[in-house]
């Protein structure tokens, strides 16, 4: 989607900082950090949220894609995996992710 902010990201037509790259999704940092450690985690292919996910092999890379990432980041004793759902829940940007959160201790509920 040419009008897509994290496809144009994956596209490398916006600048991130790289976490991770393979065949099916990209990670980087998010430009606005909620913890020390906040890493978005997208598929390469333009997916608007987890509501439009139709690829279960696609949807197990991202969600062990993220564990392996928060083990190489030495958050593995305590991190948050978050995909928010639609306006109502907080998405501003309509190109699926998981946030990777860490760091600091996490509280529940999320407001
Ligand atoms: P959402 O609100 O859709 O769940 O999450 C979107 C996330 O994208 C937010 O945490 C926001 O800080 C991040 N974000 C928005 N624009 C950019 C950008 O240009 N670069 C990066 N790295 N992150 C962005
Ligand atoms: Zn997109």
């Amino acid at each position: 989607m040419s009008d897509c902010l994290f496809c144009k990201i994956v596209e490398g037509k916006i600048p991130s900082e790289s976490v991770h790259s393979d065949e099916l999704c990209y990670a980087f940092n998010d430009i606005s950090p909620q913890a020390p450690t906040h890493v978005l985690i997208v598929p390469r292919r333009h997916v608007p949220s987890i509501a439009e996910l139709d690829d279960a092999a696609l949807g197990g890379h991202l969600v062990m894609t993220a564990a392996a990432i928060a083990k190489r980041l030495g958050i593995d004793d305590g991190y948050r995996l978050v995909s928010n759902r639609g306006k109502r829940a907080g998405q501003s940007v309509f190109h699926l992710h998981w946030h990777l959160l860490g760091g600091r201790p996490m509280h529940w509920p999320p407001g």
